[in-house]
């Protein structure tokens, strides 16, 4: 079977409370949709991820560190992850979705993630 992941974890929250208080209507994990995204935006024809810097390796990200010990257990683990994530990602665009990410390291500060989200709300409409 497929992955354990959390849910509603404390990234997710502050990315939730933020959209709404943008006053944005969203659904949450869709299962019917690749990757069941965290956050879905039907209107917008929108999926927002939120992921995990080291689970999902944000790219250049201090918390995207490679393990020290156990390289042959950890380095494919990570690597089947962002290959589950591109597929994810193609296969939701092939269904006319919009995809987009938001890293664990943007939702700690309130001010940039509401700077983050905004900016791609703008860039649809
Ligand atoms: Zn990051």
């Amino acid at each position: 079977m497929g992955r354990i992941r959390a849910r509603d974890t404390k990234p997710e929250l502050a990315v939730r409370s933020q959209c709404h208080s943008m006053g944005l209507r969203f659904r949450l994990h869709r299962k019917d949709l690749p990757g069941s995204p965290d956050l879905v935006f039907p209107k917008h024809r929108l999926c927002l991820f939120v992921h995990g810097c080291f689970w999902h390796r944000h790219h250049g990200c201090q918390y995207a560190y490679t393990p020290k010990s156990r390289l042959e257990f950890w380095l494919p683990k990570l690597a089947r992850n962002t290959e589950r994530d591109k597929e994810n990602e193609a296969a939701l665009v092939a269904l006319g979705w919009r995809v987009m990410v938001v890293w664990e390291c943007e939702t700690r500060n309130k001010q940039a993630l509401q700077n983050k989200l905004s900016g791609i709300i703008e860039r649809l409409d």
